[in-house]
C-alpha cells in the first residue's frame, strides 16, 4: 500500500483544499515563470511519449508545491503517488514504493530533505538510470542484485534547499522556487475559492483577505473561511470590508498581515535581545517554539517583507518591525486599521 503524506492528511484544511486545490495549469495563479518552465517540460516530455524530467520544488508552506506536483501528474495523464520524506523510514518503505511504479507515474515527495541518508543513496540509481541495488545476504555471501524500475517522474518538494545533499539536487533535471504571491495574486485565489465556495465577496473585502496572507494560498483560503464563519453567523452572507476587518482582527491578524507568533518573534528580539542579532536556537528557546517552526513558516515571509534581517551573526529587527509593533503598543485598536501598503 503506498504510504500516504502525513502532513496533507492532518492539515486542517485537507477537505475543503481538496477541492480549493487547483487542477490544471489553467487554475493556477501566479508563479508564472516556473509554470511557463514546467509548462514546456511537460508539452516536451509528451510529444517525446517520455515521462518528464525529475523535478524540485522549494519554497515555504502553502506556496502550492503539492499543487503543482497533482498537476504535473494530471497534465500528463500519469498516476501520481504522494508520500513524504519522514514517511519513508526505511529503505524497504522506498523499494516497494518504487516498484509499484507504472511506466510514466509520478512520485510525490514532500519534505525531501527529510529523507534519511540510506534512503538517500536508494534514490540515486532509481533516478539516474531507474534501477535499484539489491543487497541480499551478509558477509562474504552478500550479492547485490539489479532490479530494473518503470520510467518514473520524481517530484520532490522542500522548504528547505539549502539542507538538501548536494548529490541529491544534482540528479534532478529541473529545481525551482516559488516565491511569496503579490496581493493582487492572493486576490485572485480568494475570489475564486470564494466562488467554489459559493460566497459572495466585495473586491476590497477579497483584497483585504488577500493583503493579510503572508503571500501564502492557503492563508487566503484559511482566512477567507474564517471569515466567511463570521459572515455567515453574525451576518447574513456576503464577506464586506467590515466583516473581514472584524473577523481577522478577531484572529489576532495585524494590517501588515502579521499574526501573534509573527509579533511574538519580533517582540522577543526586541525586548529580550535588544533587537538583536540573535541566533535561531536561542530565539526558538525564547520562544518556546520548535527552532524548524521559526525557520520553515515563521522566519521567511518576516525576511522577504523585511520586518527582519539575516547577518552573520544572527537575526536582528528593522526600524519597520520596531515602528509598527511600538505602533501597536499605543494603538491597539489600530490592529487592523492601518493600509499595508
Ligand atoms: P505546499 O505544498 O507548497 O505546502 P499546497 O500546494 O499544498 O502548498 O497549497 C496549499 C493550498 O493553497 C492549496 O490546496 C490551494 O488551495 C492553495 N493554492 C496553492 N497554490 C495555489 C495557486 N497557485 N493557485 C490557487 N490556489 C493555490
Amino acid at each position: 500500500m503506498p504510504i500516504q503524506d502525513k502532513r496533507v492528511e492532518t492539515d486542517e484544511d485537507s477537505v475543503l483544499n481538496l477541492s480549493l486545490r487547483p487542477q490544471w495549469f489553467d487554475d493556477y495563479i501566479g508563479q508564472v515563470q516556473v509554470k511557463e518552465n514546467i509548462q514546456v517540460a511537460v508539452a516536451a516530455a509528451k510529444k517525446r511519449e517520455e515521462p518528464m524530467e525529475h523535478l524540485l520544488l522549494a519554497g515555504p508552506p502553502g506556496l502550492g508545491k503539492t499543487s503543482l506536483a497533482h498537476i504535473v501528474a494530471a497534465e500528463m495523464d500519469a498516476k501520481i503517488t504522494a508520500t513524504s520524506g519522514p514517511a519513508i523510514d526505511r529503505a524497504g518503505d522506498l523499494i516497494g514504493l518504487l516498484t509499484n511504479l507504472q511506466e510514466g507515474d509520478v512520485l510525490f515527495i514532500d519534505e525531501i530533505h527529510r529523507l534519511s541518508k540510506v534512503v538517500e543513496e536508494f534514490l540515486y540509481p532509481a533516478m539516474e538510470d531507474s534501477e535499484i541495488d539489491f543487497v541480499i545476504d551478509k558477509g562474504p555471501h552478500a550479492k547485490t542484485i539489479k532490479f530494473h524500475l518503470k520510467r518514473f517522474t520524481l517530484i520532490g518538494a522542500t522548504t528547505r534547499s539549502g539542507l538538501l545533499s548536494n548529490p541529491l539536487r544534482s540528479r534532478f533535471g529541473m529545481m525551482y522556487h516559488l516565491d511569496f504571491y503579490s496581493p493582487e495574486q492572493l486576490t485572485q485565489v480568494v475570489l475564486r475559492s470564494a466562488d467554489i465556495l459559493s460566497t459572495s465577496i466585495d473586491a476590497e473585502a477579497a483584497l483585504a483577505v488577500a493583503e493579510r496572507s503572508r503571500g501564502t494560498p492557503r492563508i487566503a483560503n484559511r482566512l477567507l473561511r474564517r471569515v466567511r464563519d463570521y459572515a455567515d453567523v453574525k451576518h447574513a452572507g456576503r464577506i464586506t470590508m467590515d466583516i473581514v476587518q472584524a473577523a481577522l482582527t478577531q484572529q489576532g491578524i495585524d494590517a501588515k498581515g502579521l499574526d501573534g507568533l509573527d509579533r511574538k518573534v519580533l517582540r522577543v528580539i526586541i525586548e529580550t535581545y535588544g533587537g538583536g542579532p540573535v541566533g535561531l536556537d536561542a530565539l526558538a528557546a525564547a520562544l518556546n517554539e520548535e527552532r524548524d517552526t521559526i525557520a520553515e513558516v515563521v522566519e521567511p515571509y518576516l525576511l522577504a517583507t523585511g520586518f527582519i534581517k539575516r547577518t552573520a551573526r544572527g537575526r536582528m529587527v528593522s526600524e519597520k518591525a520596531v515602528a509598527h509593533l511600538t505602533a501597536l503598543k499605543e494603538k491597539p485598536e489600530a490592529l487592523f486599521e492601518q493600509s499595508s501598503r
